[in-house]
């Protein structure tokens, strides 16, 4: 599937090392890069009993969601996404910052007009490219991940986001993350996105077109990284590039057991939490489907 190439001293390849478990709750303020600041973000997550409170950002795009579609079906489009955030909430999403954002950002406009109808379903839709937006509920999962532990008012830090395919994650992140960087391999999905996003004028996402395996040295380190693609393995460069006290998520494929039937390559979510230079501790998740993670530029 991937075209990476394979490092046989890679510290993480994946095997028996992962550790079958619930990721662990988080003390507040733990993914901040910094110690001070994580004791300054600790500190004012004691200080606040949170409703979502957006940063500056956030609102402008929040103001800029509901102008967008307040032409044609605006408010039917407003209640979907009411309705979507609300069957994820039942269906166990918990972070309140998360669950606003999806209520937010208008996910039709990240579909072509033709699958406008459907874009409020809990369902991945076709993207062309042979690339697909993904599930709004792996989305939310996915983030939920990476805020584990955060209040409602405490944003991520700064997020790599490898696969922006039509933006939509992109923009889901932006409300929850002060910066966001977004990586697309695919020109013409690149170009997409920046089309998509044009609109919603996001003011802390910036998109690259790249190959994400090498992820974004510049801007290096990173607090989350989250990959919306399936390798075998995750990519040393976004190891090397994840700040101490981040974590990382990303589909990673398994392969069956030896002797087994074989053919069938299934893959599962993967937390890996940097806790110092050297140590990765893995969590394995839930079974997912992802496109493939591939290599260099198209
Ligand atoms: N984030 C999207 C999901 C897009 S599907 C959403 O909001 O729904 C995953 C995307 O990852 C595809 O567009 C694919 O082209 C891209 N991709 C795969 N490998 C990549 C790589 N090495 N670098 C950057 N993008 C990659």
């Amino acid at each position: 599937m991937s075209t990476a190439p394979r490092r046989p001293k890679f510290p993480l390849s994946l095997d028996a090392v992962v550790e079958r478990k619930p990721a662990p709750a988080r003390t507040a303020g733990m993914p901040a890069v910094g110690g001070a600041r994580g004791a300054a973000m600790a500190a004012k997550s004691l200080a606040a009993k949170a409703p979502a409170a957006p940063t500056p950002a956030a609102s402008a795009v929040q103001a800029r969601a509901s102008a967008s579609t307040a032409g044609g079906g605006g408010m039917a489009s407003e209640r979907a996404r009411g309705a979507l955030a609300a069957r994820l909430r039942a269906a166990g999403i918990r972070d309140e910052r998360v669950l606003d954002a999806i209520a937010t950002i208008p996910r039709h406009l990240f579909v072509e007009p033709g699958l406008a109808s459907q874009a409020y379903e809990d369902a991945a839709l076709p993207i062309g490219h042979q690339q697909t937006i993904s599930k709004p509920s792996v989305v939310a999962r996915m983030i939920e991940l990476l805020r584990d532990g955060l209040a409602a008012d405490e944003p991520l830090e700064r997020v790599l986001e490898i696969g922006t395919g039509c933006g939509y994650q992109a923009a889901v992140l932006s409300l929850v993350a002060r910066e966001v960087f977004s990586i697309e391999r695919i020109r013409p999905l690149h170009e997409q996105a920046k089309a998509n996003l044009r609109p919603l004028r996001v003011p802390n996402l910036r998109l690259h077109y790249g190959d994400g395996m090498l992820g974004l040295p510049q801007a290096a380190p990173f607090s989350s990284i989250i990959l919306a693609a399936a390798g075998m393995e995750v990519p040393q460069a976004l190891l090397e590039q994840l700040a101490v006290g981040g974590r990382l998520i990303a589909p990673v494929a398994v392969a069956p057991p030896a002797g087994g039937p074989g053919q069938t390559v299934t893959q599962q979510l993967l937390l890996i939490e940097r806790r110092n230079r050297h140590r990765f501790h893995r969590t394995a998740l839930e079974a997912v489907f992802f496109v493939p993670l591939k290599s260099g530029t198209i």
